[in-house]
């Protein structure tokens, strides 16, 4: 037999935007209940050191996430291992189905389900993510100062974060399948002015190789797209930049989304187009990507929750 719960607001995801949802939330007395999903404690359980969590000058992101949960929960938010698989948001109290068969009814809904890297697939850079792959250059960059990298893309991303890391790395690759960029054209420009930047047309990634003890990468194998011949590339440092796949899949036909899948706030908040429906974090934004923005977004989404609330009192 399926239970039925009632809350005021209902947190769906479990990253820094959830968490910090559920914080301040909490302490609004509104009772949230956060449901963790999938990966409880997001995307930051997947990397080691995180170095630009402010107050942490070096912490590991599963032990920062772990951290949040038990703030989240001192504070009063009831948190939930379940997932949720699909959303009426059609009328109010808003009704969440769930995997275990609960169903959540909510007043309001504050959705933190963040977003994705898209990687290749290939069973060496799943061994080395973390440990000389990465998806983010913002996050990663600075551990690569003095050293030769590479970046996998030919988009808008891949070339801003090449032209990102050329802040630290002694030289950059930029390695693309064509031989021309879908980019702008000014970020094109400025991306082959620089004498950082090599380019390396009709390639693709082969293989990533490294040592085991400790894990890191020593070099690359790419492969020419039409002649099959492989190249060596002996960088300490890979950025694969294909693009992000934001989880909105449980609001694409109830929400405006934009840039490909990102729900669409009102600018300057996180109210979406249903009045009482609220989103936060990676969900929500395709620029910034970071733990810190995406705890912002949480703090300002269970604050407009709270007002919401308070004006239907
Ligand atoms: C390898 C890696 C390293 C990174 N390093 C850094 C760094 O050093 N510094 C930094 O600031 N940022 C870093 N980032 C980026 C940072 O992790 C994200 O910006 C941040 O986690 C986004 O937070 P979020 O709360 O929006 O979503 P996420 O962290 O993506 O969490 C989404 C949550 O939603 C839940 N969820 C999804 N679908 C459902 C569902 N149907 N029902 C219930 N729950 C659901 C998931 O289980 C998960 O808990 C890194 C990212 C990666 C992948």
């Amino acid at each position: 037999m399926s239970v039925t719960r009632h809350t005021k607001v209902l947190i769906i995801g479990s990253g820094p935007a959830g968490y910090s949802a559920g914080v301040y939330a909490a302490r609004a007395m509104l009772e949230p209940l956060l449901v963790q999903g999938i990966e409880p404690g997001g995307q930051l359980t997947t990397t080691t050191e995180v170095e630009n969590w402010p107050g942490d000058t070096e912490v590991q992101g599963p032990d920062l996430m772990i951290r949040m949960e038990a703030h989240a929960r001192a504070m009063g938010c009831d948190i939930v291992g379940d997932i949720i698989t699909s959303l009426d948001l059609s009328k109010r109290p808003f009704t969440a189905q769930s995997d275990s068969g609960t169903v959540y009814k909510a007043d309001a809904v504050i959705m933190c389900t963040g977003a994705r890297a898209k990687w290749l697939g290939l069973p060496t850079e799943e061994k080395f993510k973390g440990f000389g792959v990465s998806a983010c250059a913002t996050c990663d960059g600075f551990f690569y100062r003095g050293m030769e990298i590479a970046v996998i893309g030919g988009g808008n991303t891949a070339v801003e974060e090449a032209l990102f890391l050329t802040n630290f790395a002694s030289k950059v690759t930029l390695i693309h399948r064509r031989d021309e960029l879908r980019c702008e054209k000014i970020l094109e420009h400025r991306l082959l002015k620089n004498p950082k930047i090599e380019t390396l047309w009709f390639h693709e990634l082969e293989e990533v190789y490294g040592t085991d003890s400790p894990l890191g990468v020593e070099g690359i194998k790419v492969k020419h797209t039409k002649t099959d011949e492989i190249t060596d590339l002996p960088v300490k440092g890979l950025f694969i930049a294909i693009g992000h796949a934001p989880a909105s899949e449980l609001v694409k036909d109830q929400l405006e989304l934009h840039s490909g899948g990102y729900v669409n706030v009102e600018a300057g908040s996180t109210r979406t187009a249903i009045p009482g429906v609220f989103a936060a974090g990676d969900l929500t934004d395709h620029i910034y990507r970071q733990a810190v923005t995406s705890a912002g977004m949480g703090c300002m989404a269970a604050l407009d929750a709270e007002k919401f609330l308070a004006e239907q009192d």
